[in-house]
């Protein structure tokens, strides 16, 4: 089955008793057992519960992975991967990453003895530039908020050759555009909050494995430090799931669409996009997945006031997050990568006028129309 057609039919039938056209939602958080001699698949639903189940089994179709295993935000999924770190460790990452995940790294590892260095361009790593105690390669791509694109086979190759561990969060493509374990990555995490549920109704993450051991270990995690989702979050990721090409060809249709516009508007300086940044991040992007998707950012020059740009519009509202049907703006330096220190800010181009876009599925015309406007009115 193709992945558009899975994640429409592809819930088991054993997870719907009565052939219902959408699966039931089990909200008991305990289940009777039979008697002390022999326990249910279900007990007590931190631990299993049969929506979240369903779900689980659902994305690991979707994923290609063994096994899926959701939780309650990404920030959630997140940390259950970092939770396979001990003290001594080291972790490398793209120096663009999630605001939240860099917050993690920053604050949370220190306390625990782990270590991290935020690399410019993983694509330039050499084997022998990593330092002993790397135990895993945290990788976004396409990065948030630059967009640059990185080569997982390539890291992939060298980690596993030193037994590391490479984690990618593959929240901004989805398993619909862009798979990863077929280039080697061994756990992938997702903020489902974004593309996966996509209505901004649920925040909800995942984390996808093929390894036993691994997958055992995640299981622990989220059992032990609690961080689930609910069984009515989890079937609003199936019912959201269901649309995700629908809603993520028509994004991405419009995001090329709004580059062109963009990248032709002479109040615009750059437009980022996944492999805008150079021909090789362009080539990586190619071989990697098979759409750019439908987060962009854009710089607009001195001539025009970013801010009266962004008050001005009237399709795209002001606010943190992506994924959903409506489109959005932010200012990454003061709403989602506010964790990062200035320095580094500057250092990477988060700069006060990079603007970030997440394309909603309107019309793409009033979407350039309204792009439109608001430059004329940012003129200064
Ligand atoms: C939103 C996001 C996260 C965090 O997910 P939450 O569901 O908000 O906890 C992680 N990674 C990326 C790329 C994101 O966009």
């Amino acid at each position: 089955m193709k992945l558009d057609t899975l994640i429409v039919k592809g819930i088991e039938a054993k997870h719907n008793p009565f052939g219902a056209v959408v699966p039931p939602v089990y909200l008991a958080t305990t289940f009777v057992q039979e008697g002390l001699d022999g326990f249910g698949e279900f007990a007590y639903s931190r631990g299993a519960n049969p929506t979240k189940q369903a779900f689980d089994e659902l994305f690991a179709k979707v994923e290609g992975s063994k096994y899926a295993f959701s939780f309650g935000s990404g920030m959630a999924a997140t940390a259950a991967a970092f939770s396979l770190l001990k003290t001594g460790d080291k972790v490398l990452l793209n120096n663009n990453v999630y605001g939240g995940t860099f917050r993690y790294v920053s604050n949370v590892f220190a306390s625990q003895g782990i270590s991290y260095e935020a690399v410019d361009d993983l694509n330039l790593l050499e084997e022998k530039d990593i330092a002993e105690n790397v135990r895993a390669i945290f990788i976004e791509t396409p990065s948030n908020p630059l967009l640059r694109v990185t080569d997982i086979r390539r890291i992939a190759d060298i980690a596993h050759k030193r037994g590391i561990l490479v984690i990618a969060d593959n929240t901004f493509l989805t398993p619909y555009y862009q798979k990863l374990f077929d280039f080697g990555v061994d756990i992938v995490v997702y903020s489902a909050t974004k593309y996966i549920g996509g209505h901004a109704d649920a925040i909800a993450g995942i984390v996808t494995v093929n390894d036993d051991a691994l997958a055992e270990k995640i299981k622990f995690a989220r059992n032990t430090f609690g961080g689930i989702i609910s069984p009515m979050d989890a079937y609003y990721l199936i019912r959201g799931l269901k649309t995700l090409s629908v809603r993520f060809d028509r994004q991405t249709q419009n995001t090329h669409k709004i580059i062109e516009f963009l990248k032709s508007h002479e109040a615009v300086d750059a437009v980022h996009y996944a492999g805008s940044y150079s021909q090789l991040e362009k080539q990586i992007q190619a071989r990697q997945a098979s759409d750019i998707g439908a987060v962009i950012s854009l710089e607009l020059n001195e001539k025009y006031d970013y801010k009266i740009f962004a008050k001005s519009l009237e399709l795209f509202d002001l606010a943190v997050s992506l994924g959903g049907v409506e489109s959005l703006i932010c200012q990454p330096a003061s709403m989602t990568h506010e964790s990062y220190p200035k320095e580094l800010q500057d250092k990477i181009g988060i700069k006060p006028n990079l603007l970030r876009l997440a394309i909603g599925v309107e019309n793409a015309d009033d979407l350039i129309a309204d792009l439109a406007q608001a430059i004329k009115k940012a003129k200064i």
